[in-house]
């Protein structure tokens, strides 16, 4: 899904993003803060075909959505049902874990650069704990991931890295196995191809 329309809304001193995707006639409404979401809730609507997609975002029944996303932040209601329900259940950490793909809670835990990864024993499904800090080099290979995760692939010139995470005089071994080990950690597949001038490196898993 594509972002087609944003607006800011500001409640208790914090700005929030309101944010609507569409893809052909199907429609999203999510809330965010500090660019990440800001609560579990989607507000979602599938509109007839005989609509003109152009004027869609100006439609009540999208402001309508756009309207419940609001509310339901000046409302607390993520806060007050979901993480209070959360709160209550008394789990640890781990206990929580549970694989969004297939639903099992068999996760396999790791640290790689610095921040926890989840593995699901059952399909594969990879994700990360989110960094409270980030610095150095970590921007880069989070990109690397992140846009594995969003897209599917991720592609980066090679002097990038050759440059900045893999530089050989660091860790004492050569570009290739540097790029080879953090590879495989991060359960990504990748290949090398020339772009133009460059060598471009795609990752994918
Ligand atoms: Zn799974």
């Amino acid at each position: 899904m594509n972002i087609i329309h944003t607006e800011q809304f500001q409640h208790e001193g914090k700005n929030y993003e309101i944010r609507l995707y569409g893809s052909g006639w199907d429609f999203t409404v999510e809330a965010y803060l500090d660019s990440k979401r800001a609560n579990g809730y989607s507000y979602s609507v599938s509109l007839p075909t005989a609509i003109d997609l152009q004027r869609v975002h100006g439609l009540d029944s999208i402001k309508l959505l756009v309207e419940h996303a609001k509310r339901d932040i000046a409302n607390k209601v993520w806060e007050k049902y979901v993480e209070a329900y959360v709160a209550c259940l008394k789990k640890t950490p781990e206990q929580s874990l549970g694989c969004r793909k297939c639903s099992t809670r068999d996760i396999l835990v790791s640290t790689v650069d610095q921040r926890k990864m989840y593995e699901c024993k059952k399909c594969g499904n990879v994700w990360y704990e989110t960094r409270t800090v980030t610095g150095g080099f970590l921007p880069i290979i989070d990109d690397i991931t992140e846009g594995v995760e969003g897209n599917g692939f991720h592609e980066i010139d090679t002097s990038i890295l050759l440059n900045t995470v893999f530089r050989q005089h660091d860790k004492g071994l050569s570009f290739n196995d540097q790029l080879r080990n953090w590879a495989s950690q991060n359960k990504l597949k990748y290949e090398v191809f020339s772009r133009g001038k460059n060598q471009i490196l795609k990752f994918w898993r």
